[in-house]
C-alpha cells in the first residue's frame, strides 16, 4: 500500500513514535520476510521518512508489531 508522504504524516509519525518497518514486524526473520515479500522500503523507519522523501513509501498490510 503506497502512502503519500505528507508533512502531517511525518509530524504524527514522530509524535506517536509510529512503527511500520520490517525491523519491527513479528514476521521479520534473519532470512527476510516469513511470507517472502520483497523489501520495497518497509525497512525504513517511519521516524526517518523525511530522509527518503525522494522514493515511494510502501507499507505492508501483513505488518504485526512485535
Ligand atoms: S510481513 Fe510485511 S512488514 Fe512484516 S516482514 Fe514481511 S514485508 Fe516486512
Amino acid at each position: 500500500m503506497k502512502i503519500e508522504l505528507t508533512e502531517r504524516l511525518l509530524r504524527e509519525a514522530k509524535r506517536y513514535e509510529l512503527r511500520a518497518s520490517c525491523n519491527h514486524c513479528m514476521y521479520h526473520t534473519a532470512q527476510g520476510c516469513l511470507f517472502g515479500w520483497p523489501d520495497r522500503g518497509q525497512s525504513v523507519d517511519v521516524a526517518n521518512l523525511e530522509q527518503v522523501a525522494d522514493i515511494d513509501v510502501e507499507f505492508c498490510k501483513e505488518f504485526e508489531l512485535r
